[in-house]
């Protein structure tokens, strides 16, 4: 019921468009009515009166009542004469008048998300998602401008990651892959702040997150996650199977010179010494790195001792890039450009001494019995990946000759065969 001047019309134009929106229908009538909206008008004496029986009408006739208008803002004189209205608000208060109705009647759809499913629209497959934590970065690697790009680091509410991450699983996600630019730092920016997931009290830190997805009962891959020392504390949970043995570390180099002109996170930590140690903790730990040759001022010395590093720290799975100056990055003007071929040369050495220590890690698998997850099934079989194989970036496991399985199904295989790259592998019983 609409009363007053055409602004308090206006009013309720919106209020009905809102509703109509939301999925309730509009009544012209009393008895067919869920509920009464009254806006009303108190200018004149005249109008507070037709708007004061408006809504003793309303109550007569209906008995749901919401007040709203410029008479709302006289709430005592309202609720003197009908204290049964079930809510008042004053003028131009669509939101508040919005919200007391879901209060009494609820909301048939959000039109905000209710053509959308609980999980959002996702570009990948449906058995994996990417979930990200945080966005920007508070380092300032001298290769790098993501941090002029993205702004410094923001953490999201750690309620909303693990809704997200619940909502994923729900809807048959059977891996989410961990993203961000500096996956270890989540919650610095908001200094560990506990937030709520399930009515429970939870610090907003990566380990607390890690140990929640974990009751979600899917693969949990963690990428980008700098060796600060905290991470350590991550490594148990991998050994207990409550987060996939995987980390992605993007250690760059191995030389403490080049590792401090790059400014990397953690430069300063002893790798070698970490990495043992996490395989001491958990010896099924796969280790994927990335690596750049060719950085300004590289010595063939310190490049050597990078290559010492990849033998010694026998790494899973590594890229490399040879050196690319990225526009407005401060090494650009680094002294000691190194030149096109000699990146390139570097790259190379280490792909391949890298290549040899791969072909290795994975003969060690034959024979071994794994579980691997379904990406596809096509003419020859079905096309997988164990805990080892993030999509896109590793390695696969084919399982050829056997078409009974879906994307998403998780199988139990017996590795038979491996190259550099890929395992073969035959379904157990
Ligand atoms: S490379 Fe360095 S500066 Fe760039 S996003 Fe990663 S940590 Fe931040």
């Amino acid at each position: 019921m609409s009363l007053g001047c055409p602004k308090a019309l206006v009013d309720s134009e919106q209020i009905l468009t809102r509703l109509r929106a939301e999925g309730y229908e509009i009544s012209s009538s009393y008895d067919g009515a869920d509920l009464v909206v009254v806006n009303t008008c108190g200018f004149i004496d005249a109008a507070v009166e037709e708007s004061l029986d408006a809504i003793g009408e309303a109550l007569a006739e209906n008995g749901k009542v919401i007040v709203t208008g410029c008479l709302g803002a006289r709430e005592g004189l309202i609720r003197e004469l009908h204290p049964k209205v079930l809510a008042i608000t004053g003028p131009h208060a669509a939101d508040e008048v919005l919200q007391h109705v879901h209060t009494h009647l609820p909301q048939p759809h959000d039109p905000f998300t209710s053509l959308v499913p609980p999980q959002g629209i996702r570009l990948t497959p449906q058995h994996f998602a990417y979930l990200k934590i945080s966005e920007g970065c508070n380092h300032s690697c001298t290769f790098c401008i993501i941090p002029s790009l993205r702004g410094p680091l923001v953490s999201r509410p750690i309620g909303d990651v693990l809704l997200e991450a619940k909502n994923l699983a729900a809807a048959g996600v059977r891996e989410l892959l961990v993203i961000s630019q500096d996956t270890s730092a989540y919650g610095v920016d908001l200094k560990y702040r506990t937030g709520f997931h399930g009515g429970r009290p939870i610090k907003t830190r990566l380990k607390e997150l890690c140990e929640a997805m974990a009751e979600f009962g899917i693969w949990v891959r963690l990428h980008y996650v700098y060796p600060y020392p905290s991470v350590d504390e991550l490594i148990p949970l991998m050994a207990e199977g409550k987060l996939l043995p995987y980390l992605d570390v993007p250690f760059q180099h191995a030389n403490a010179r080049i590792l401090k002109a790059m400014r990397r996170p953690a430069s300063s930590e002893n790798n070698l010494e970490r990495i043992r140690a996490w395989r001491a903790i958990c010896p099924d730990i796969t280790i994927r790195s990335t690596f750049i040759t060719g950085f300004p001022g590289e010595t063939e010395a310190e490049f050597e001792e990078l290559l010492a590093f990849i033998e010694e720290a026998r790494l899973d799975r590594v890229g490399c890039f040879a050196y690319s100056p990225v526009d407005g990055a401060e090494a650009n003007a680094l002294p000691g450009a190194v030149p096109d071929e000699v990146r390139e040369e570097r790259r190379r050495r280490l792909m391949d001494v890298q290549e040899d220590i791969s072909a290795e890690l994975l003969a060690a698998k034959i024979g071994r019995e794994i579980t691997v997850l379904v990406d596809a099934v096509d003419d020859e079989g079905v096309i997988a990946r164990s805990s080892a194989d993030a999509p896109e970036i590793d390695g696969l496991v084919f399982v050829n000759d056997f078409f009974d399985a879906e994307p998403g199904d998780f199988l139990q295989v017996r590795v038979v065969d491996a190259d550099e790259h890929d395992l073969y592998a035959e379904p157990l019983e």
